[in-house]
């Protein structure tokens, strides 16, 4: 019999539109040894809470990239695990570049570490390299080009430059989530490990795109997430009139969808 040592929660799967029917980004990896927030969009406290999951059981918060729909309700989260008293170390991983800016988030928003019960501690990453939660739970980061439109506006400033796609490495299986990209290319940046479930945001990128994608790469699921409330109902309409072997295999997630893996 399989045993299903993971699951993966959608904690929020808006687009950067607010919406009343979805939250913010933000996803849930749990393992029977590591549980992993990725990104933390404005109101994840809330989404969790409204999902009834104990924000206490979150070991890490790991970060694609610092638009507000992924970050900005970090400095909250960690406020909620202040008053309630949490103990355990909580570990956050991020590219090198975002470190600083996450560190001063919460000091120019007056979360001083100082004055809680527990202690952060930040992991750097660099693209490419493998970072091991526990023996089996990884994740290897890739830059994507979702911010490439924003370098002119940088005017030199390399800090909080960085944008990733995540290969999820849970026992034998590799589950790619794409986080916010920029175009469909990005959906290859793992193409070689050949993930067998994809998880790609949907708001920046033709849904041609990912027809294709899944017609080349034959993965076993693919979960739309990244939703607007517009684009939802414009999915919803189009995965419908595919084969049914395509509507098995799409799947238009909402908050609070919990998948086996
Ligand atoms: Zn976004």
């Amino acid at each position: 019999m399989k045993v299903n040592n993971f699951s993966i929660v959608f904690v929020g799967t808006s687009s950067g539109k607010t919406s009343l029917k979805r939250f913010h980004s933000s996803l849930l990896v749990k393992s029977h040894s590591f549980n992993l927030l990725i990104d933390c969009g404005d109101g994840t406290s809330k989404a969790l809470l409204s999902q009834g999951i104990s924000i206490d059981l979150i070991d890490g918060i790991l970060f694609s990239h610092l638009h507000p729909d992924h970050s900005a309700g970090f400095p909250s989260l960690i406020v909620q695990m202040k008053q309630l008293k949490r103990v355990k170390k909580l570990k956050i991983f991020c590219h090198k570049n975002l470190a600083e800016i996450l560190r001063m988030f919460l000091h120019q928003t007056f979360v001083f570490m100082e004055r809680s019960s527990f202690e952060i501690e930040y992991f750097e990453f660099e693209h490419g390299e493998k970072i091991v939660l526990s023996e089996d739970f990884k994740f290897i980061s890739k830059q994507n080009s979702h911010l490439d439109e924003y370098v002119n506006y940088l005017d030199g400033r390399k800090a909080g430059f960085a944008c990733s796609s995540f290969l999820l490495l849970l026992g034998e299986r590799r589950v790619y989530y794409s986080a916010d990209i920029g175009s469909e290319k990005d959906l290859d940046l793992f193409r070689d490990q050949k993930p067998e479930i994809i998880i790609t945001e949907a708001a920046h990128i033709k849904w041609e795109s990912i027809l294709d994608y899944i017609e080349t790469n034959q993965p076993e699921k693919v979960y739309l997430t990244h939703l607007g409330d517009e684009l939802a109902l414009e999915l919803k309409q189009k995965i419908d009139s595919l084969p049914k072997i395509l509507i098995d295999k799409i799947v238009l997630a909402d908050d609070g969808l919990i998948v086996r893996i």
